[in-house]
């Protein structure tokens, strides 16, 4: 901590106000460095957004040469604001949406990661409608090497990937119009402390691939090993360097997949927490100080609504059983005020250590026990290190509706940028997408519709004033008939989801999906029948 930093961070928050989260990107680059240099080369480092999408660290990340993998509409929008290709990115993540796949293949994404039968299908039907095809690989969920520390994402039943177990008695269900299988993604563990249980992991990954090729027959263009690069979190301490990583990785990979270096097949990794998580720092505010039956808190501006709210929900880091800091004074040192309050004999915990609790209303608001803080007074600012990764965007935001810190980039000594997040609510309009889409299709066939010359119940003046509303080109065509067109008088897509909502509230009925055909709506007679039928059911017989 020099002071150097700890005047510029004061000098940050009387500008931007307290809590703040202050990022620098000339940290991410120096992660973005170390990463590539402990990877075998040539290889391709994807950032995974959902470690913190904020599209200044992600537009950086890109100028590094960075390619981006995305889960949802918000990350694939914020990569593609920072200046990410689509064609360069990855799409992963279990329970792909049609709706997002449309979105992807719309926007010009054609990789995907694959994490199940269904998932292939989805992908597979999204990318046919618009007549293209998506360059898919395979999540494996292979065993992992034993006894590795970390947080294991598969290896045992998971919603991760395809199982191992099975995978060649069914290969013919991976041949899925509208995709081709490209390759292989791993993923099986994250932030891994030590090397050696890194690379035999990552070892491994590299011979189950080797072999699912062999067995399965699928090509393995793209070999996507994962990653588990681990980075310190909210705890004072440094990025790990994999020194040994590259040389021995790149041994395997010459035994298994002797065409890697020249790109067949190519080989990444992905990372979110090493290539950001040094780069941020959050400075709060301490608002009180209080004893309470034996123990010292400090109530702090920012708690589980900005930092750790993975942890608070008990997922990451148990973070009260677990001391998670302890965050660093700026001014620690310099003239400690002495310790608030508390009386010989009263205290049960080590002197000086406090209880850091943030400003909701619930008991899990809690960012570290045990803080060692002699002196800690209100009005002190601290600073929680290495939250760039896993801080703002993974914590529960919404709740008690505090407003969200303001995000600062710096550049070594430069301010880039400051923004703040804001969760509003908007008005929605209710969207009959599914529907909109058979009428559109349905349009097309309604034009070729011939005469209608069944017998058809007389209409009544209710609908007749229905039609010419929603149609006001069907005047300027006489009296209504049963032959009269509705295409010729303007019934498009929009107009007939209008009608159609007209209709079933003006009658009270629900026109099945069954009925949704080009032949209901060709004319009035046609569309009549239907009601009629419908109106005859709900009165039930007589
Ligand atoms: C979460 C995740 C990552 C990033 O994990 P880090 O531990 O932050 O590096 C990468 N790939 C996949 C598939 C993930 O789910």
């Amino acid at each position: 901590m020099t002071t150097e930093r700890t005047a510029a961070e004061r000098l940050l928050v009387e500008r931007y106000g307290s809590p703040l989260y202050i990022y620098d990107l000339a940290r991410v680059r120096a992660a973005l460095e170390d990463l590539r240099a402990a990877l075998p080369q040539p290889s391709r480092i994807y950032y995974s957004l959902k470690a913190n999408p904020h599209p200044g660290l992600v537009a950086e990340l890109r100028r590094g040469g960075a390619r981006a993998e995305v889960t949802s509409r918000g990350e694939l929008a914020a990569a593609l604001e920072a200046g990410h290709p689509a064609a360069e990115l990855m799409y992963s993540g279990p329970g792909k949406v049609r709706a997002e796949l449309d979105e992807a293949v719309a926007a010009g994404m054609r990789t995907f990661s694959a994490e199940s039968f269904g998932d292939l299908e989805r992908i597979g039907a999204a990318a046919a409608a618009q007549g293209v095809t998506a360059d898919c690989v395979l999540r494996i969920n292979a065993a992992g090497a034993p006894g590795q520390a970390g947080l294991r994402m598969t290896g045992g039943p998971s919603q991760f990937g395809f199982d191992l177990d099975g995978l060649t008695e069914q290969r013919a269900r991976l041949l899925v119009q509208g995709t081709r299988i490209v390759g292989m993604h791993f993923f099986p563990l994250t932030n891994a402390r030590d090397e050696a249980g890194l690379l035999a992991e990552l070892a491994q990954s590299v011979r189950t691939a080797a072999q699912l090729r062999e067995e399965l027959g699928i090509p393995l263009h793209l070999l996507d090993l994962g990653g588990g690069f681990s980075a310190p979190y909210a705890t004072p301490g440094e990025r790990p360097v994999y020194r040994g990583l590259r040389t021995a990785l790149s041994t395997v990979l010459d035994e298994h997949l002797p065409g890697w270096r020249d790109g067949e097949p190519v080989v990444a990794f992905e990372s979110g927490r090493y290539l950001v998580g040094d780069s941020g720092r959050l400075v709060v505010t301490v608002t009180d100080v209080k004893h309470s039956r034996g123990s010292d808190y400090a109530v702090l501006d920012s708690g589980i609504n900005h930092l750790g709210g993975l942890s608070g929900l008990g997922r990451l880091l148990p973070l009260s059983a677990q001391p998670l800091v302890p965050p660093v004074l700026p001014d620690q040192g310099a003239g400690a005020a002495e310790t608030d309050g508390k009386t010989d004999g009263e205290t049960d915990g080590e002197p000086g250590t406090v209880t850091l609790a943030g400003p909701l209303c619930t008991p899990a608001d809690i960012l570290a026990r045990a803080a060692e803080l002699p002196g800690v007074a209100a009005g002190d600012l601290l600073v929680f290190p290495n939250v760039g990764a896993y801080g703002l965007s993974a914590s529960l935001l919404g709740f008690l509706g505090h407003p969200a810190p303001a995000e600062v980039l710096v550049d070594g000594g430069e301010t880039v940028s400051a923004t703040r997040l804001a969760l509003r609510r908007q008005h929605i309009q209710p969207a009959p997408v599914h529907r909109t889409e058979e009428f559109t299709a349905m349009t097309e066939i309604t034009a070729e519709a011939g005469a209608d010359t069944a017998a058809t119940p007389p209409w009544d003046e209710e609908y007749e004033a229905l039609l010419h509303e929603v149609l006001p080109r069907l005047r300027a065509k006489g009296p209504l008939t049963s032959q009269t067109s509705l295409k010729a008088a303007g019934l498009d897509s929009l107009a007939m989801v209008e009608v159609l909502v007209r209709v079933e509230s003006a009658y009270g009925i629900a026109i099945p999906d069954s009925e949704l055909v080009a032949a209901t709506f060709a004319t009035p007679a046609s569309l009549w029948r239907v009601v009629s039928a419908l109106r005859e059911q709900a009165v039930g017989p007589a």
